[in-house]
């Protein structure tokens, strides 16, 4: 039995450091390093390391990067199981400046293949698990496949509404007992579905009411934490159902860190949220997020995504 299962992507990130991003046409110099990445593969390294017994469900293709994804697996000790795809594995060509500005492109492959009969035929892996955690890196109809299923079964359901571009229902977002964007998913799902216009750069100043109040509108029956990098985040109830809290809405500092590389923080949070839930299901809330503001923090003072995860469960 799984306590945490993660639908989600798994690409392999190619990363080019180079002085300036390359304009049209030009051919420039970089130094060249590749690795796992995919929203999904690392929040399930994070559930995994945070203590959790996960299980990744995802789509590879029959190649290197298929492989790469099962020995990485294999020795973090999270369960893969992946439905085989004759699309290649999912690619990121990432090219960063000096500045750490980056332009990325995204080869979704298997990833984009990953489908609703594959998530249904989990049926009973997803039905015995503590919580479901999502992203929108995968097909909107298995992600919402995934979580109906999980919620029809009583599990918690966690949606990480990321990347912000990513096309979203209503229903899709009612099927999230957590949603967990950052600023700039936030905004944009508030353009999209409250018809309310806030500035990323203006959410961590904007004050707690009236953060509660668009959350309520947003989701009004789950409870919406949004990330706010090394701010920390702000977490909002539905009242009457406050999940151990005796606040509605609340904000929680980050943790102190000794950042390198923030990459992947989202990521961390995430799957150490539900690491958390999964541990100590009755707990406080804003115990689950202290714990993943300090596991996130950490995962800050590491170089890469899912490498920089730390070792660092609920127990200490
Ligand atoms: P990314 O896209 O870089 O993976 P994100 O935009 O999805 O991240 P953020 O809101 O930037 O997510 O960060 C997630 C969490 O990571 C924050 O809520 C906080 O707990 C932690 N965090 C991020 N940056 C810092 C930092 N500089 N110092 C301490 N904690 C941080």
């Amino acid at each position: 039995m799984s306590a945490v299962v993660v639908v989600g992507s798994f690409n392999v990130d190619h990363v080019w450091r180079c002085d300036a991003l390359p304009a049209p046409g030009a051919t420039i110099a970089g130094q060249y390093h590749t690795g796992p990445g995919g929203k999904g593969f690392n929040q399930a390294i994070a559930a995994a390391r945070g203590g959790a017994a996960t299980t990744f469900l995802c789509a590879l293709g029959e190649d290197a990067g298929g492989a790469m994804a099962r020995e990485l697996a294999r020795q973090d000790g999270l369960t893969l199981n992946a439905e085989a795809s004759d699309q290649p594995t999912g690619t990121g060509g990432i090219y960063v400046d000096s500045r750490g500005r980056n332009t990325i492109v995204i080869g979704a492959g298997a990833n984009a293949a990953l489908s609703v009969g594959f998530i249904e035929a989990q049926h009973a892996l997803l039905a015995s698990a503590s919580v479901l955690l999502a992203q929108l890196e995968s097909p909107m109809d298995t992600v919402e496949a995934a979580l109906a299923s999980a919620r029809n079964a009583g599990v918690t359901t966690v949606l990480n509404a990321a990347p912000a571009n990513a096309p979203t229902s209503i229903s899709l977002l009612k099927l999230a007992d957590i949603l967990t964007p950052n600023e700039t998913e936030f905004a944009s799902l508030l353009a999209r579905h409250v018809g309310e216009r806030l500035e990323p750069d203006d959410v961590a100043a904007t004050d707690g009411s009236t953060l509660h109040q668009l959350c309520r509108q947003l989701l009004p029956a789950g409870t919406v934490v949004i990330t706010l990098g090394a701010v920390g985040a702000f977490v909002s109830h539905a009242e009457d159902q406050l999940r151990g809290d005796t606040q509605p809405y609340y904000r929680i500092a980050a943790e102190q860190a000794q950042t390198i590389d923030t990459t992947g923080a989202g990521d961390a949070f995430n799957g150490a949220l539900v690491a958390s839930l999964a541990h100590a299901p009755s707990a406080a809330f804003a115990q689950h997020v202290r714990f993943a503001n300090r596991f996130a923090a950490r995962s800050t003072e590491a170089e890469g995504a899912a490498a920089s995860m730390p070792r660092l469960t609920p127990e200490g």
